[in-house]
């Protein structure tokens, strides 16, 4: 495109609140067959809650919390954060006035898969199934039974261990963004795929696509994991867009043709995007794309 088209466009998409970085991305949008995007926090709302708080041991509830969150309080995850939201308001609704353990020593952040350290005495480990896995701490079939149950309700289960054994679990929701499924369907008119990709695992994953009217699913991949399933993508000869938010996402958002980063995301996937969707509505990826076809149409 002509520098003037590249620029009149480029301000048309800000307007819209679609601020583009350059002619180059511009120049690729509407070559687009294919759009990954991430789960969490980009076809998701990305502000999980705790639906489900459950014990497997004999620690009080208050216990429990405690001590998941005197791990979690020092992470930075949206699951993370429900469960220290969710131990606040328990407290707050048992009246309890006890000191809260804050102290953590030892603290560990294990990516894509939870947190650790040592509370008091206590060796204290947040997170997925498989952090239970490789940190060898065995999930018993009660808890197995726990975690496919809210998973099939498209729920990601946190699980706690304290000294090594499963102490209890929470399980959190994070909502689809109510314009995901539109958008998902528009694409397909406009010929184009959509695939998810997330650290979740696969049962989660999988609800969640279908929610939104995604088939094909890549879960349980970490960041360079999600970088190749796009390399994957282009070695087959496609034109592709990374949508994402998270720091997790920065590598793919780089690899892709046209990497987008949802405005309220991490400063670090909007430094790597080539596009920023500032209002952070799906809605806009189809606007990225339209203005770039458009753009393309009228110098040809
Ligand atoms: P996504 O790709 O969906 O944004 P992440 O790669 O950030 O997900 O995390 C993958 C999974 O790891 C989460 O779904 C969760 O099960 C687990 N996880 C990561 N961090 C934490 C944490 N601080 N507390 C509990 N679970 C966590
Ligand atoms: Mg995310």
């Amino acid at each position: 495109a002509t520098p003037t088209a590249v620029m009149v466009a480029t301000g048309k998409g800000a307007s819209q609140g679609v601020l583009i970085k350059g002619g180059n991305a511009l120049e690729k949008a509407h070559k687009v067959k294919t759009v990954v995007f991430d789960k969490t926090g980009t076809l998701t709302v990305g502000k999980p809650e705790v639906v489900s708080a459950v014990l497997f041991s004999s620690f009080s509830m208050e216990e429990f919390c405690d001590m998941a969150t005197a791990a979690e309080a020092n992470s930075e995850h949206p699951i993370a954060k429900a469960v220290v939201k969710h131990a606040k308001r328990l407290r707050q609704k048992i009246g309890s006035d006890a000191e809260y353990i804050t102290e953590i020593k030892d603290f560990e952040v294990h990516t894509g898969a939870g947190v650790s350290g040592k509370v008091g005495n206590r060796n204290v480990l947040v997170g997925n199934r498989r952090l239970m896995q490789v940190c060898n701490v065995l999930v018993g079939s009660e808890v197995e039974i726990y975690i496919r149950e809210h998973e099939q309700l498209a729920r990601t289960c946190v699980l706690v261990a304290i000294d090594g054994e499963v102490a209890g679990a929470f399980a959190v929701t994070d909502p689809v963004k109510p314009e995901a499924e539109c958008v998902i369907s528009f694409l397909r008119s406009m010929g184009i795929s959509s695939i998810m990709v997330t650290g979740d695992n696969w049962a989660t994953a999988t609800a969640i696509a279908k929610e939104v009217g995604i088939e094909k699913v890549f879960a349980e991949t970490d960041p360079s994991g999600k970088a190749d399933r796009i390399k994957d993508l282009q070695g087959k000869g496609m034109t592709v867009a990374m949508v994402g938010d998270g720091i997790n996402d920065s590598p793919a958002l780089v690899a892709a043709d046209v990497g987008m980063a949802i405005g309220a995301g991490t400063d670090v996937a909007i430094e790597a995007a080539d596009i920023v969707l500032i209002k952070s509505n799906l809605e806009d990826v189809v606007t990225a794309i339209d203005l770039s076809r458009k753009t393309m149409s009228r110098i040809r």
